[in-house]
């Protein structure tokens, strides 16, 4: 028996197969529109890429998703698909706010036109907070983004709120912290650093290449989190919540841990861009390089997800040190 139909854009990313997996677990059908020739080497991974629960429709403009809404009367929508990389944000400026902004608009406009009842749902970003907030940020917190994702992010969360409040559709904003898995693309870096500590620990060669090592990030694990996208929409009101760990761990501590879980021991030297790792010959293993420094990469948010716990009971959070781990064994097994 299949309980709702929810339709998820972006299922081929991280968080898309995620979900996906979760909510055919719940019996869901599950509506799947792609990009022409979509990659969905992130949902074989997952083991649901044929599943027969998914209907994949490859669409060629945002203006189609009326008629797939119309024709398909999804009960809940979750809104995933976005340019979801910071860093490629400050290239391509117009193209993120187009993708990120101007089709989430498309989306709340053909729900408007066409299926009102649906609940939608949308990945809004801790980008979209002011950078020095020492706090821990609640929904509340100051909204001031410094780079084009969080901009983007923040005009679609805005007009998400519109919807809500002055349209009065089911609309609801998920500001989430970042989050990690073993399906996270390799242009992160938690993913670079699990790979890149799997290869050495494995096979030797040159060292991992990083930026500030410093940065500290409110790091969760994405399976923890998918699970609240649906519960945010089972909820009577349509609010928004903010998804987050309250806990940071430097990018450090992250390859501290990586080396940890494959009981391989690296030695910490210098300091700025001197800082250096070595391993037990005296070979350097993690080495520092200018250009992998972001922008105003000093900032470290830290997320106040009170109202989460409290109404969603969001409390699921497997540790860092035990997802790291997983991730890291994952990659060093993929090169046995
Ligand atoms: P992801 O792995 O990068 O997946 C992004 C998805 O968006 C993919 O399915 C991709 O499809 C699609 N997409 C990218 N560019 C597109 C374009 N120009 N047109 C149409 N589709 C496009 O991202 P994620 O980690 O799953 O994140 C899911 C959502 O949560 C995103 O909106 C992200 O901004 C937001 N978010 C994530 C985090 C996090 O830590 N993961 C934190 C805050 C917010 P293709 O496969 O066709 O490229």
């Amino acid at each position: 028996m299949v309980a709702k139909t929810a339709l998820i854009t972006g299922i081929t990313g991280q968080d898309g197969g995620l979900l996906a997996k979760f909510l055919l677990d719940q019996k869901y059908k599950i509506i799947a529109p792609t990009r022409f020739n979509p990659d969905k080497s992130k949902l074989s991974t997952l083991g649901i890429a044929m599943h027969q629960n998914i209907e994949y429709i490859v669409y060629s403009q945002w203006s189609d998703f009326e008629g797939i809404f119309k024709q398909y009367k999804p009960d809940e929508i979750y809104h995933l698909a976005a340019m979801s990389h910071v860093g490629q944000s400050h290239i391509d400026p117009d193209k993120v706010f187009e993708v990120n902004t101007m089709w989430t608009i498309e989306l709340l406009k053909a729900i408007k036109n066409t299926t009102p009842k649906s609940r939608f749902f949308f990945a809004s970003s801790c980008e979209i907070f002011q950078k020095d907030l020492a706090a821990p940020v609640s929904e509340k917190a100051s909204k001031a983004p410094n780079n084009p994702y969080g901009i983007s992010k923040l005009s679609a969360h805005l007009m998400v709120q519109y919807y809500r409040d002055v349209v009065g559709l089911f609309t609801c904003n998920g500001i989430l912290f970042n989050h990690e898995s073993e399906i996270r693309d390799k242009s992160f870096v938690s993913k670079k650093i699990c790979r890149e500590v799997a290869r050495i620990v494995k096979n030797g060669g040159g060292p991992l290449f990083l930026g500030n090592i410093e940065a500290k990030k409110d790091w969760g694990y994405a399976p923890d989190y998918v699970q609240f996208f649906q519960s945010i929409l089972q909820q009577e009101k349509a609010q928004d919540y903010v998804l987050s760990t309250g806990v940071l761990h430097s990018v450090q501590d992250m390859v501290n841990m990586a080396f940890k879980s494959l009981n391989y021991t690296i030695t910490w030297q210098g300091e700025g861009l001197a800082c250096k790792a070595i391993n037990n010959n005296g070979e350097i293993v993690v080495s520092i390089k200018q250009a992998f420094f972001r922008p105003l990469d000093k900032r470290f948010l830290i997320g106040d997800n009170s109202k989460a716990a409290k109404k969603l009971d969001f409390n699921i959070m497997t540790p860092f040190k035990d997802w790291v781990k997983s991730m890291t064994l994952i990659e060093y097994k993929k090169l046995s």
